[in-house]
């Protein structure tokens, strides 16, 4: 009998969000009204945050971040190898450099003495990746930061409920950026958010996801008027509300499923640390202080290629995250990168492999896949 495809990770959408959906669709408005707005709420009041902006993707919350910090040309970007290819995109889109740093081998999380040696005069930013939920050490890259007067942002979108010595994530940055993308924990089909505590970053970042005008069409239907300017050059990069009702119904699920991701990643880390028949299997570590929000489970293992294929063809979705970003065609061909820039990096990525974890899977299916990495096909 075919055994039944288990991928790296999916969404969990059930009749309330389908009826919170719903409503809206019956609703006068189905983009700039008022689910935009509590939306936003909901998100900055669980993770500590005085200002959200919803947007329509992790990609546009990260470029939104860098437009709102004033990045631009001749300005450098540091950012981790290590990550999806959308945390330098956005420093790109800015007319900007982005500049590629290695990670910790064993937590594939920028470091801070790494992002010291590479500042310049022309460095602007600094962005960590919260890689596989867990937040980078913000303290120290703030740190840093502030040493050398640079503006710190958080790709947290691996990382929505993560705690780094009891501070949720959304509050450790200058700005943090987070995805609803299916795969991620929470959804909203596309969709994100950028949260600060910063009046102003807040107020041009609404204003870049509104083609750069400044007043809402509901703002200027309410006051009775229709004059309206564009005063900086912005996208269409809004969230709609039918998105936002969504989003709002998965958030009263989002700690009952951090908490199922935890149970699992435990469950996980025990097997394989038992696992005598398979010690080539390595999880990454976790930093004390810290606690993931278990976006990806990911191992290492020298056969990772032969491992990849052998799961894959039992129906396990095993995946591989990241092709250091700098190896790309487009990063070799337009800024120089390639081999050898990112050794940490460029090593991890011959060896990482992501394991099936999402908050709907059971315990059996984590002791399947561990006994599928061992050899012997138990279940
Ligand atoms: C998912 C993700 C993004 C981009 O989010 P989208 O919503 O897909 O645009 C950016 N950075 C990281 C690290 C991600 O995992």
């Amino acid at each position: 009998m075919a055994e039944k495809y288990l991928p790296y990770g999916r969404q969990i959408v059930d009749e309330e969000d389908i009826r919170a959906v719903a409503d809206v669709l019956r609703s006068d408005w189905l983009t700039t009204g008022p689910m935009v707005e509590r939306f936003e709420e909901t998100v900055c009041r669980y993770v500590g945050a005085p200002y959200g902006v919803a947007v329509s993707s992790g990609n546009a919350a990260l470029h939104a971040a860098m437009f709102a910090l004033g990045v631009a040309p001749g300005d450098e970007v540091i950012v981790p190898a290590m990550t999806f290819a959308a945390t330098a995109n956005c420093v790109v889109y800015q007319g900007a450099k982005p500049v590629f740093a290695d990670v910790d081998p064993a937590t594939l999380l920028l470091e801070p003495d790494t992002v010291e040696a590479l500042i310049t005069p022309r460095t602007k930013a600094v962005i960590g990746v919260d890689y596989a939920g867990q937040p980078c050490d913000w303290e120290a890259l703030r740190q840093v930061a502030d040493r050398h007067g640079l503006a710190l942002v958080a790709d947290s979108c691996h990382a929505l409920g993560a705690t780094l010595r009891g501070r949720r994530v959304g509050s450790l940055a200058d700005i943090t950026c987070f995805s609803f993308h299916p795969v991620k924990h929470i959804t909203t089909g596309e969709g994100g958010m950028a949260v600060t505590a910063d009046g102003a970053l807040a107020r041009r970042m609404r204003l870049f996801r509104n083609h750069g005008i400044s007043t809402s069409a509901a703002q200027r239907e309410k006051a009775g008027e229709w004059f309206y300017e564009m005063t900086e050059l912005g996208c269409n990069y809004r969230l709609t509300d039918i998105q936002c009702a969504l989003g709002m119904s998965q958030m009263r699920k989002l700690e009952t499923w951090l908490a199922r991701r935890r149970e699992l990643a435990a469950l996980y880390g025990s097997l394989l640390a038992s696992s005598r028949e398979e010690p080539a299997a390595r999880p990454l570590d976790i930093k004390p202080g810290v606690e993931s929000a278990w976006h990806l489970y990911v191992i290492r293992h020298p056969q990772r290629d032969a491992v990849f294929r052998t799961m894959r063809a039992r129906g396990i979705g095993v995946n591989v995250h990241y092709v250091p970003v700098h190896l790309h065609p487009y990063y070799r061909e337009h800024w120089g990168t390639g081999p050898g820039l990112c050794p940490a990096a460029e090593a991890a990525y011959a060896e990482i492999l992501t394991l099936p974890l999402w908050p709907g899977m059971e315990d059996r299916d984590v002791t399947h896949v561990v006994s599928l990495l061992r050899g012997n096909n138990i279940l």
